[in-house]
């Protein structure tokens, strides 16, 4: 596209057209709708124990749940077997009649509805696993609830609906009361690899040994909230967890050659490590690098034999929702103190791993255990329980205190950079929920983004102080275009219950993640980001957030309206897509002489394209004639000629000007009118790309409310002292941007990707280049 230029030759001209730009900017455009309107009623009202900025109101209230458990792994038959008494406190107003309790192992039971709901399928190329899963198991999973009776032993009665349990209380429970009761069940546990689920066993076929990752493995109290009651939405496999603070002591049984991990401190390393294992764990707790506890000899010598006798682990665990654990023989166990970069805490980091994973995990894992705590500390809270856990464990998920990761080495040791990395960046994440929702307890049945969104954002960052050449996959605006740009039934908003998600990762984990990226560095600035992403981090730890607390909180210490930013990315589904549409140039003339030179040139531009004939008819041969010549021609030509009575009028109106007037007239500025359209929908700054005649470049930044009056195009000015050659919108690729075809003018060919395949693979045989700098690049990285 070709810039129109049109030439004032007089200033006061150059002036009235400001007047007419003024008074377009004063008519907003037919397409004016609500995308800057404050959210209202999309989000809940503030009252008592929420307030209208973000924070917990002056009668904040959440239940209260404290467990001791005893349970036993059977290595002999893969089962759990539990009792447990849990102390309940109503700190709610209400008065409650019964009580929901989780029960999320029936998620495996046969007949479990989230085996029934899906849609499927057959093509002519068909998975044994696919097959097997269209086949009814036979397999007797699912909880096996014994006994349920209160403190004094006496039977209460209950009803299970699924993956939910009601208990009747025989009394309605006061507000302040407390309720101790107790339950004794059991069940199979389920092989996690074929299966799938969160927790269950691994068999390792080459020794004959067990991993036991034992997770929602006991009956847990369903949040009793004051934004919606009991939250007993059924678990499918899908949703996440809601759960309740409190205490734990957990008294685990297992084999007693099996070495144990968990939630919270170990009260009995005494009683259950050898001699060298516990003078190995007194040094480690001193050490600044990781400390073999249990060694790699160990666990190869423990996975020989198969110990018939038992031992107890004893487990503390204060101010936690959950409880999980890791028990097999198959482990090596390392760890190390956390000395510094945490505010007042020196938290043990600690690792468990399989032979497969030694490789991997003895030199990296404990290290970004600690990593992670002191990056995600620094953006939040200081982590404030007394260890963190990594497990390798070939999955993904997350607990309080200890977490399960995947990277194993292959067979021979060696592995390669996706695989190390892909573990690094598993074990950020997974060690990041500590953060988010182990401590800011948000409902993870209802929203997967008030965790994993805001996980998958730390994560980016401590990925970045890793190592800031870092490959992320999620949280870099550019890498978010392929979802968003997918058609628009197959997107939802990020605000949308996890049960729903049609592309659950994208949407719940790398759009938030994006999202809050880009209000950081584009939107809001980091200072300002960070300071009021760390206010809700702590307004809100051990304590339930909704989504609403998360949105008033970052306006409410930032003083930037946000509401335009959460609607667009948070409640609609449309892209990004801004497109420079139309440049003019305009350029005032500092004086006559000026505006009689540019006018030539002008002409003479005009004239190339016009009959040479003509000059030749009048005998000025334009293309050769000398300088004189053309001079005359000029000269001759009355419509630039300067009048006697013109420059006199040009004087005084020239000295009619104010100083300031003045100065502008004679400034040479050049004026460009850009023209811009919203294809996408998604409102966003709007930052430009200046590059100069002079080849020197500025960056130039237009906030979001350029598109308040009118959400579908907009028109704006610029006045640059230099000769603009080039016009590029989002040149650093911040905002997410669809289509960068219509970003730059003039307008520049965007290679497809097929062509950008055809340009990695170097040029031709026999070429005398030399490599290509994509090549180039590549070597360099290895
Ligand atoms: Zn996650």
């Amino acid at each position: 596209m070709k810039p129109s230029y049109l030439r004032f030759f007089v200033f006061a001209a150059c002036m009235a057209v400001f007047s007419a730009y003024a008074q377009y900017q004063n008519n907003p455009g037919s397409n004016h709708g609500n995308k800057f309107e404050q959210l209202g009623t999309l989000l809940s009202d503030p009252n008592v124990y929420r307030t209208a900025s973000g924070a917990p109101g002056h009668q904040y209230w959440q239940q209260r749940a404290d467990y001791v458990i005893d349970v036993e792994v059977d290595d002999d038959n893969q089962r759990v077997i539990g009792s447990e008494t849990i102390t309940y406190t109503n700190n709610s107003p209400d008065p409650l009649s019964y009580l929901w309790i989780q029960l999320d192992e029936n998620e495996h039971k046969a007949d479990a509805e989230s085996k029934k709901f899906d849609e499927s399928s057959l093509s002519e190329q068909v998975t044994t696993s696919q097959l097997q899963s269209l086949i009814r198991s036979d397999k007797d999973l699912g909880v096996k609830i014994q006994k349920v009776t209160d403190g004094a032993g006496k039977a209460l009665a209950y009803t299970i609906n699924y993956t939910m349990m009601r208990i009747e209380l025989p009394t309605p429970l006061k507000s302040g009361a407390k309720f101790v009761f107790k339950i004794e069940w059991q069940y199979n546990i389920s092989d996690r690899m074929a299966e799938g689920g969160r927790g269950g066993y691994e068999y390792f076929a080459e020794d004959g040994n067990y991993l036991y990752t034992i997770t929602q493995w006991y009956p847990r109290m369903a949040v009793y909230s004051d934004f919606q009651g009991w939250q007993n939405k059924q678990f499918t496999g899908r949703g996440e967890f809601a759960l309740v603070f409190g205490d734990f002591k957990v008294n685990i049984t297992v084999p007693s050659d099996h070495v144990v991990g968990a939630t919270g401190e170990c009260r009995n390393y005494a009683s259950v490590l050898t001699a060298a294992q516990l003078d190995r764990w007194k040094q480690a707790q001193q050490a600044d690098e990781p400390v073999e506890v249990v060694t790699l000899e160990e666990a190869h010598k423990a996975m020989k034999g198969k110990a018939t006798d038992k031992k107890t682990w004893v487990y503390e665990a204060k101010n936690v929702r959950d409880f999980a654990f890791v028990t097999s023989r198959r482990l090596v166990w390392d760890a190390m103190r956390v000395k510094e970069g945490i505010e007042g805490h020196a938290p043990m980091a600690m690792s468990y791993y399989g032979p497969e994973a030694y490789p991997l995990y003895r030199p990296y894992s404990t290290k970004v255990v600690a990593h992670t705590l002191k990056v995600y500390s620094k953006h939040t809270f200081p982590y404030p329980y007394p260890v963190a856990i990594s497990v390798e464990a070939s999955n993904g998920m997350e607990y309080p205190m200890i977490c399960f990761n995947y990277g194993r080495a292959d067979k021979d040791g060696t592995y390669s950079e996706a695989t190390k990395y892909g573990m690094i960046s598993v074990i950020i994440h997974e060690v990041g929920h500590n953060f988010f929702p182990m401590i800011v307890n948000s409902d993870e049945r209802q929203w997967t983004w008030m965790d994993e969104g805001l996980n998958t954002f730390c994560q980016f960052l401590a990925e970045q102080e890793w190592d800031k050449d870092y490959p992320s996959r999620r949280g870099p605006a550019h890498k978010i275009v392929d979802y968003m740009k997918l058609p628009k039934e197959q997107l939802e908003p990020i605000m949308t219950n996890s049960e729903n998600i049609v592309e659950f990762g994208p949407n719940a984990y790398a759009k938030p993640a994006t999202a809050l990226n880009i209000l950081r560095e584009t939107v809001m600035g980091r200072e300002l980001f960070d300071y009021a992403f760390k206010e809700y981090a702590r307004r809100w730890a051990f304590k339930h957030p909704t989504p609403a607390d998360f949105f008033r909180t970052l306006e409410d210490a930032s003083a930037v309206d946000l509401d335009w930013f959460w609607r667009g990315w948070f409640f609609s589904i449309d892209p990004v897509d801004i497109s420079l549409d139309d440049v003019q140039h305009f350029q005032p003339m500092g004086n006559l002489q000026d505006a009689q030179t540019t006018a030539k040139a002008a002409f003479e531009n005009d004239l190339n394209t016009v009959s040479r004939q003509r000059n030749i008819d009048e005998g000025v041969n334009f293309a050769v004639e000398a300088d004189t010549a053309l001079q005359d021609f000029y000269n001759k030509w009355d419509r630039f000629e300067i009048a006697e009575e013109d420059k006199r009028a040009f004087k005084q109106y020239y000295e009619s000007l104010s100083s300031d007037e003045k100065a502008l007239y004679d400034g040479k500025y050049h004026f460009y009118q850009l023209k811009f359209s919203n294809k996408g929908g998604l409102v966003m700054p709007i930052i430009l790309q200046w590059t100069f005649a002079d080849g020197t470049t500025e960056i130039e930044r237009i906030p979001a409310y350029i598109w308040r009056k009118n959400e579908s195009e907009v028109t704006k000015v610029f006045a640059k002292n230099k000769e603009v050659t080039a016009v590029l919108v989002d040149p650093l690729r911040e905002t997410g941007d669809i289509d960068e075809g219509n970003n730059a003018w003039p307008r520049t060919h965007t290679p497809t990707r097929f062509q950008l395949f055809k340009q990695q693979q170097g040029p031709a045989r026999g070429a005398s280049t030399g490599p290509n700098p994509m090549q180039r690049a590549k070597r360099s990285g290895q």
